[in-house]
Parts: structure tokens; C-alpha cells; sequence
């Protein structure tokens, strides 16, 4: 895939492999490309060329002959729900509590009954050690307990893939632990997950595959053991020695 902001080629021939059930953690300076890879693959940005598929489904294009057709809206925003996304703002809704926070997205896109999305959204929040914050609001949560709750609303919609970008760079050193503690559970029942992150101990620990980008482009792909611990990209030693 090939994206360009005006005359500034931001993605450059990205090909990029998340099979089902792997971590990959997605590593690279500020402004490599990163967030918007992330938007790319669920559309919230288009793709100059090249194309996105989720589950073998194209996300907003389908190509033929060279030429990207976008998908009807309708088919779009389906292929979007399949996706979660979390981000270092975490996002949540203030006037809202913290289990209408995690039953929004089922009750108004999913059209679910009340009951049934509560009874999700309760087993979530239990899931991501917040059952008892159900009934408090996000601004009575530390950032790591916000960021958990956005981990919950995010996987209500029972998504396909979760994208993750950067979701610990907003919270303080010691509330980065639980959060990772989470995602961490994640991996361990087979969530396939694309996560952007400064935390390298993180991505050794839990990802399947590590990749490195540089000025758009993705330099180095492998396990972390090849790409952290004998990288062979002089641009990923640079990297790795200014963030370890
Ligand atoms: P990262 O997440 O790795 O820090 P980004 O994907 O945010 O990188 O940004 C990559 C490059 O694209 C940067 O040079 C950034 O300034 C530029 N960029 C990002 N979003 C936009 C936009 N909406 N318009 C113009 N340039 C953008
Ligand atoms: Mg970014």
C-alpha cells in the first residue's frame, strides 16, 4: 500500500502479514508512518493504492485492473466494526458511565438488546478487572483504568482484529504494568492484534512478530528474538539504541 499527504509519501509499499491469533508490534521513531498505517487498515484513511483485506474481505476498496473502487458505505462500515481500535487518548465518552461506555457500541451499531449488551459489557469489564468501576464515571478512573475500559469497549464489538496505537505512551510509568497485563491476556486466548509501541521489554515478551518502520516504509519483520535482538537493518540498531 502507498499513501501520500499532498506531495509527502507518508506509506511507501507497505506489505504487511498479520496472520490469525499473532501480536505483531509495530516499532519506529515519531513520524515513521505508524498511526497512519493503523488508519489505513480500517480506513480511517484511504490508501492511494494497494488495498487492505481483514479476514480475506476487503476493508474499503476492492482493486481491479490497477484501480481502487470504494466499497458501498454499508459494506464499509461493516468491514470497520470488525476492527477495534484503541488509542493513547483512550477516547471515552464523559457523560457517560463506565458500562454505557462499553454497551454503546453493541446497543447503537450492533442493534443488540439491553440485556444481553449488558450482561457482555459486565463480563468484560470483569474481564479487564473493572467490575466494579460498572457504575462509576471515566473521570473517577486512573488513565490505566480508562485505558482498560476502552480495552472493553473495543472488544464488545467482538472484533475480528485489534489495532493499537501507542496505548501506554499517555499513562503514567506505573500504570503502564496493568494495561500491558490486559493486551497480554488478549494474546493468551488468540486475539490477533497489530499494536504500535515504545515498549520493547512489551513487544520481546508477547509479540509473535516485530516490525520496524523507518520513513514510511517497514525495514525489518521478523520474531523478536531476529529483529531486537540481532537486528540486521542499521536503522533498527539506531532505533534500538535510542529506546533501550
Ligand atoms: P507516527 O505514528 O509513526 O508518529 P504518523 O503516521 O502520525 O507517524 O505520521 C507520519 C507522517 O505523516 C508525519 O510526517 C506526519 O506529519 C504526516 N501526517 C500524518 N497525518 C497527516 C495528515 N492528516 N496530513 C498531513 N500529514 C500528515
Ligand atoms: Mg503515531
Amino acid at each position: 500500500m502507498h499513501k501520500s499527504f499532498g506531495e509527502v509519501e507518508v506509506l511507501r509499499s507497505i506489505d504487511l502479514t498479520v496472520n490469525r491469533g499473532d501480536v505483531v508490534c509495530l516499532l519506529g521513531a515519531s513520524g515513521s508512518g505508524k498511526s497512519t498505517l493503523l488508519r489505513c487498515i480500517n480506513h480511517l484513511e484511504r490508501v492511494d493504492s494497494g488495498d487492505v483485506l481483514v479476514d480475506g474481505e476487503y476493508v474499503g476498496y476492492t482493486a481491479r485492473n490497477d484501480k481502487l473502487y470504494e466499497l458501498p458505505e454499508n459494506v464499509v462500515a461493516k468491514n470497520r466494526r470488525e476492527i477495534g481500535m484503541v488509542f493513547q487518548s483512550f477516547g471515552l465518552f464523559p457523560h457517560m458511565s463506565v458500562l454505557d461506555n462499553v454497551m454503546a457500541g453493541p446497543l447503537l451499531v450492533k442493534q443488540q438488546g439491553r440485556a444481553a449488551a449488558e450482561k457482555t459489557a459486565v463480563a468484560l469489564l470483569e474481564r479487564v478487572g473493572l467490575g466494579e468501576k460498572a457504575d462509576g464515571w471515566p473521570s473517577q478512573l486512573s488513565g490505566g483504568q480508562q485505558q482498560r475500559v476502552a480495552i472493553a469497549r473495543a472488544l464488545a464489538m467482538e472484533p475480528k482484529l485489534m489495532l493499537f496505537d501507542e496505548p501506554t505512551s499517555a499513562l503514567d510509568p506505573e500504570l503502564v504494568g496493568e494495561v500491558l497485563d490486559v493486551i497480554k491476556s488478549l494474546a493468551d486466548v488468540g486475539m490477533t492484534m497489530l499494536i504500535v509501541t515504545h515498549e520493547i521489554g512489551f513487544a520481546d515478551r508477547v509479540a509473535d512478530v516485530v516490525a520496524l518502520m523507518h520513513d514510511g516504509q517497514i525495514i525489518e519483520t521478523g520474531s523478536p528474538s531476529d529483529v531486537l535482538h540481532n537486528p540486521h537493518h542499521a536503522r533498527t540498531k539506531q532505533f534500538l539504541s535510542q529506546v533501550l
